[in-house]
């Protein structure tokens, strides 16, 4: 009897032994205990039939997977385009952005650019009051009933803004609406003062880019730049605001201003499937995160435009 008695308790001693072995050399599954992962920003891709920019779209996207970032956001610009083109011109886009996404191997996070939205300018005669007119095609088809929200990731907050606005002529220009400022400080009041924040935005809050090309007096247009951006910025005061990530310029660049790095995002489509632009070739953000900080680069994937191939032929 004794001897059974020491035989159980040794097998029970075993078998904790295996369980601890187990516990201890589990893989990095865990992966919400650990405090680094990796995420990729890409903006600017403007789908479309034409100079191959789906079979680029495709190879951008195949660089990303082979990258293993926990998830990608897009920053928007992600076709071209619906502004001023027809219903059918505008569902072959959407649908074809739809289907060549499934090519990730990771979550998608989109972000809503001006050429999402449908017939806004008059050269497209769409009228105001059809059912996908405006964002709607976008909520519909890409944004699940929304142009703005937020999500968690590793104790970091990210929050996708939509950025665009409209003028009573039916032009775009960047702004943060006040529905949406409402929902923004909504959002923030249940976010920790302490949490790392990332924020994205088609059209960005702090940009250089007409100084850098047209020299140091010029000026953005309302539709290149946030006109609001400053009470937007105002309202992370309290917060931790890490990074403003941001499309729309097809440039690349980092600007630090009090702890808060604002990075324009280059393009997936460079020059518009045409080359790179103004130096900046076709490429993409990759972002690593470790604990309350981050490192970021920008990626080229090796894009050969159809213009440069054919201009090589001449
Ligand atoms: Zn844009």
């Amino acid at each position: 009897m004794k001897t059974a008695i020491l035989n159980e308790k040794r097998i029970v001693n075993i078998i904790m032994l295996i369980i601890f072995t187990i516990l201890l050399f589990q893989p990095s599954s865990y992966a919400q205990i650990t405090d680094s992962f990796r995420f990729v920003f890409m903006t600017d891709i403007h789908v479309q039939p034409e100079l191959k920019a789906d079979e680029g779209f495709k190879q951008a996207i195949a660089k990303v997977n082979e990258l293993l970032p926990d998830f990608v956001i897009t920053g928007g610009d992600l076709i071209m385009d619906a502004l001023g083109q027809s219903f059918e011109r505008s569902t072959m886009l959407y649908d074809m952005y739809n289907e060549i996404c499934n090519d990730f191997t990771m979550p998608v996070y989109n972000t809503i650019g001006n050429h999402e939205v449908f017939g806004l300018y008059e050269k497209s005669s769409i009228s105001p009051d059809h059912p996908e007119y405006g964002k709607e095609m976008y909520k519909q088809r890409i944004g699940h009933g929304k142009t703005y929200y937020s999500f968690d990731h590793n104790g970091w907050h990210f929050i996708v803004l939509d950025a665009i606005g409209f003028t009573p002529e039916r032009k775009y220009i960047g702004e943060i609406d006040s529905s949406q400022i409402v929902w923004l400080k909504d959002d923030l009041s249940k976010t920790d003062n302490a949490t790392p924040i990332v924020v994205s935005t088609h059209i960005p809050f702090i940009s250089v880019g007409e100084q850098m090309l047209k020299g140091g007096a010029a000026a953005f247009s309302p539709a290149a730049i946030i006109a609001n951006s400053n009470d937007i910025i105002a309202l992370f005061h309290e917060h931790n605001l890490k990074l403003v990530l941001q499309g729309h310029l097809h440039i690349v660049e980092d600007i630090h201003i009090a702890g808060v790095h604002y990075i324009t995002g280059g393009a997936v489509s460079g020059k518009w499937w045409e080359g790179a632009r103004d130096g900046f070739p076709e490429g993409f953000v990759v972002i690593d995160v470790n604990g309350d900080s981050f490192a970021w680069s920008y990626e080229t994937y090796g894009w050969q435009a159809v213009a440069e191939n054919e201009s090589e032929k001449k």
